[in-house]
């Protein structure tokens, strides 16, 4: 299976303009894409992430009113980290303690500091100083200065009671291999590594269950270059006895979803067409997307969805 490492994350929040706010405002992410959940199209589907959209770069908010929060826990992926620059977390300590957002204490994993903090859903996201090379551009912001900008995804933390069968189809069926252990964690990459690779198991049998809701993840999608490649791991993921949905067309990318035995809900998804495939890079995001079948209702979904700004 020829994966390249995380494509997107999928969450569940609640309050819609405290979420575009936050991402937007106080992360500096760019607002990629307005679409509506394709299966609910009475719900938006939000897009953050660098200037093109690209992949490893994107969370995406599926926002439910009025959805209760969910309980974050085991048979989910725990934690969503961001890489930033090995300097740069000095600065956001006091711009999440200016903007008076929750965080957790700063702790030291496999050498890097990494500071805890959760967005107004509580949805618990992580900063990584890294020490590596981020060659990735942020996306421009008028709110965080490109020095200490978000560079993209670092990492996700999957929450589990054992994480022996997970491991098993990360390195047997995905091609991920193992780079570190430290305690109940332990860390996996893929292709030629780095941040926006890696997939870190936590594991700890004290983590209540999780449960679905607002500030809890849905899903994590792994990128894979192009429709031939997915048709391979599909392929690959049924010989390694996986039971995995058909490949679905989700405009911006096509996506297969399967669950891990941990529990947690994986996707794979293809780095193309991408996001400038239904408007023009330049205004990413500034109009509501709609997939071809849902165009002829464009006026009735329009008017039935909140106002973002
Ligand atoms: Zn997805």
């Amino acid at each position: 299976m020829n994966l390249h490492g995380l494509h997107h994350i999928t969450a569940i929040s609640g309050d819609i303009r405290k979420n575009v706010d936050f991402y937007t405002h106080v992360l500096g992410q760019r607002f990629v894409k307005k679409s509506v959940n394709q299966d609910d199209p009475g719900t938006y589907h939000l897009y953050y992430g660098d200037y093109n959209g690209s992949p490893g770069t994107i969370l995406t908010f599926f926002p439910w009113a009025g959805v209760p929060r969910g309980r974050p826990g085991h048979g989910q992926a725990y934690a969503t980290a961001y890489s930033i620059p090995a300097g740069s977390l000095p600065f956001w300590q006091k711009r999440f303690t200016d903007l008076d957002i929750q965080t957790g204490e700063v702790e030291t994993r496999f050498g890097e500091q990494v500071l805890t903090f959760f967005d107004p859903d509580g949805l618990r996201l992580e900063l990584v100083a890294t020490a590596e090379a981020d060659l990735r551009p942020p996306a421009p912001s008028q709110d965080v200065p490109a020095v200490h900008a978000i560079r993209g995804f670092h990492s996700s933390t999957l929450g589990l009671t054992s994480a022996k069968a997970t491991a098993a189809v990360l390195v047997n069926a995905m091609g991920y291999r193992q780079l570190a252990t430290a305690g109940a964690r332990a860390r996996y990459t893929v292709a030629t590594g780095g941040p926006g690779t890696y997939v870190d198991l936590l594991t700890d049998p004290k983590l209540p269950r999780g449960l679905e809701g607002a500030g809890t993840i849905h899903h994590v999608a792994f990128r894979t270059p192009d429709d031939a490649n997915q048709e391979e791991a599909l392929a690959s993921l049924h010989q390694h006895g996986l039971a995995s949905s058909p490949i679905i067309d989700r405009a911006y990318f096509k996506s297969l979803y399967y669950r891990e035995p941990g529990g947690v809900l994986f996707e794979i998804a293809t780095d193309t067409p991408g996001f400038a495939i239904d408007e023009p890079v330049e205004t990413l995001g500034q109009k509501l997307s709609l997939p071809p079948r849902l165009e002829a209702h464009r006026t009735e979904i329009e008017a039935a969805l909140p106002k973002l700004f």
